[in-house]
């Protein structure tokens, strides 16, 4: 496995290899989320790419930037035992310099949700995987559908910027109680591990009231809500697959979100249905 920090170094080396190259962006502080990530692009690519990269331009001022969680060198483990042939870990300047050029996420699915609670945030994203892209220019690139609202403006902007890369979605991976696995879990103290499992709970409700055949938003979103209390709800919402508005849940087409603050720590959720 080869580390590498330098572009310029990562695209001769891709060049010369000539295979079909699998991207897999990560923050780093690896777990079985992006080892699930890494497994896919493994069984589709010839050559896997592991950014880890914590993307300064996707963090308002007053988050976690300076304490997100870094493992460098349990990270570097995980990806040579789950076969990655190259980890791209570069500096912050290697990737921008001074008086940037930016992508812009779209004025209306860029700043609901998570885009409302942290306006701006998802500009930053855009831009550092447009700049990924264009470094490894990969043939498929791997994103949870944890990060459902980041994984649909990526694969926006690959469609409305006709890029050549195919987005790979990948379901989430949870721990064996529900809760979804995240970096941010490790800020959690015991009893706050405990209430953050109302997310997932809120999230099977709303699964069991579709099956039941109760597919009202609204009602929905109430009932989610009460079993979520009394953590700080930053938003539950339900959509279709594409972000858009809707009434009613239409199996195989919507999408119910769920953020919210345990303690400081911000966890979003959610489940397609
Ligand atoms: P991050 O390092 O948090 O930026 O995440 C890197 C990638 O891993 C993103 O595409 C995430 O959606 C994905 N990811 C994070 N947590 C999970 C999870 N529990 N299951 C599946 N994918 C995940």
């Amino acid at each position: 496995m080869r580390i590498i920090s330098k572009v310029r170094e990562l695209k001769e080396y891709l060049k010369e290899q000539n295979k079909i190259v699998g991207l897999v962006p990560t923050m780093g502080a690896l777990h079985d989320g992006h080892l699930s990530l890494i497994k896919n692009a493994k069984k589709e690519c010839e050559l896997v790419v592991v950014s880890i990269f914590v993307n300064p331009t996707q963090f308002l001022k007053g988050e976690d930037l300076d304490k997100y969680p870094s493992r460098d060198k349990a990270d570097k483990k995980i990806c040579e035992l789950s076969g990655v042939d190259v980890i791209f870990l570069p500096q912050a300047d290697e990737i921008y310099g001074d008086d940037e050029v930016k992508v812009l996420a779209p004025n209306i699915r860029g700043f609901t949700l998570e885009g409302a609670s942290r306006p701006g945030h998802f500009n930053g994203v855009l831009t550092v995987v447009n700049k990924l892209f264009n470094i490894v220019n990969p043939d498929f690139a791997y994103f949870g559908k944890k990060d459902a609202q980041q994984l649909n403006l990526i694969s926006l902007m690959v469609e409305q910027f006709f890029m050549n890369v195919v987005i790979v979605p990948v379901d989430t991976v949870r721990e064996s109680d529900g809760l979804a696995l995240s970096s941010r879990n490790i800020y959690l103290c015991a009893d706050q591990r405990i209430d953050a499992l109302k997310i997932s709970s809120s999230l099977y409700e709303a699964s069991k009231m579709v099956s039941r055949g109760d597919v009202q938003v609204d009602d929905i979103k109430r009932k989610m809500s009460k079993v979520l209390e009394p953590l700080e709800i930053s938003y539950v919402e339900i959509l279709s697959r594409d972000f858009k508005a809707t009434k009613r849940v239409e199996i195989g087409n919507s999408i119910v979100l769920v953020e919210v603050l345990v303690g400081t720590t911000r966890l979003l959720d959610n489940i397609w249905l």
